[in-house]
């Protein structure tokens, strides 16, 4: 019978571990502040947003919120960065993405100081992460790292296939897989035959982007199975990229969506936010 992993709980004990942080921090007379900018009132992002502020408000971090209009220019933008950059009380500064279309994301990453870049998204915090420095991990990922260590989950040795090779979800987790020495392949849509490959893994990570894609067929007897998709299936409810009814009775340890990877998302948001004044 396969474990379901339970990122309900797993995040719910990392924010109580993060509330003893903050409030420890408080009483050495340090405040933690993220910055949360949007621009524009996409539903989707403004659920996100409203998310993370909640999240910061049971754990005592302060959250300062900059709503923008949809057309407000790069340069504007830009300028409030420079501004929360510069900011002695500011930590974390957050941009939810995506951004309206006149607006570059890379430069507005890039803008962002990467001594608080809590998304972890610049690219020098991608590049230290490459060559095993310190630095802000991308949050989903960092997350699933957690999820595998805190189940109990050994990665060293084993044979990690990634699916999925996005900045924020497939290259990152690959990195940190490989930082936690396991033997690690990444494959994307050009892979030729992806089920010969995922069929070699004892922990498959699956961003694909695709309902329901990854059947019992992919899967080796035993494996660990991370569904790291979100989507709405024609009910209304949420899926992930596998077919949980299908690959459970193969597996060894699966996540379920809703309650898997995604709670640990905001979870690991709020560990950088905290590390980012431990630092
Ligand atoms: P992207 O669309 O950026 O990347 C998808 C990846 O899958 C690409 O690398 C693509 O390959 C690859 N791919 C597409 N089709 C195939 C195929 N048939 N066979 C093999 N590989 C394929 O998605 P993200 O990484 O941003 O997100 C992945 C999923 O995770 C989405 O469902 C997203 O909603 C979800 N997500 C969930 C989060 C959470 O907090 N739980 C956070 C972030 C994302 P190629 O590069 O060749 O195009």
């Amino acid at each position: 019978m396969a474990k379901i992993i339970d990122g309900k709980a797993i995040s719910a004990q990392i924010k109580e571990e993060l509330k003893e942080k903050v409030s420890a921090l408080k009483a050495d007379g340090m405040e933690v502040t993220l910055a949360v900018i949007q621009v524009g009132k996409d539903a989707a992002s403004s659920v996100y947003v409203g998310n993370k502020k909640k999240a910061c408000a049971y754990i005592g971090i302060r959250s300062l919120a900059y709503e923008l209009e949809e057309d407000t220019s790069q340069e504007d933008l830009l300028a409030l960065i420079e501004e929360l950059n510069g900011r002695e009380d500011v930590n974390g500064i957050l941009v939810q993405l995506p951004l309206p279309g006149h607006i570059d994301e890379d430069k507005v990453i890039q803008a962002i100081s990467p001594r608080k870049d809590v998304d972890g998204f610049h690219p020098q915090s991608v590049g230290a992460l490459c060559i095993g420095q310190p630095g802000f991990v991308s949050c989903t990922p960092a997350g699933i790292i957690q999820l595998l260590k805190r189940s109990g989950i050994e990665i060293g040795g084993k044979e990690c296939v990634v699916i999925g090779r996005s900045n924020i979800v497939g290259k990152p987790m690959a990195l940190l897989l490989l930082r936690e020495n396991g033997t690690v392949t990444v494959t994307h849509s050009r892979t030729k035959d992806l089920r010969e490959v995922t069929k070699r893994a004892d922990i498959l990570i699956v961003a694909v982007g695709k309902p329901k894609m990854i059947t019992k067929d992919y899967i080796k007897e035993g494996a660990v199975v991370i569904d790291v998709g979100i989507h709405r299936n024609e009910e209304n409810k949420l899926c992930g990229d596998v077919d949980y009814e299908d690959v459970f009775p193969v597996c060894s340890a699966i996540t379920p969506v809703p309650g898997g990877v995604g709670p640990m998302t905001i979870a690991m948001l709020m560990n950088n936010c905290v590390e980012s004044v431990e630092r």
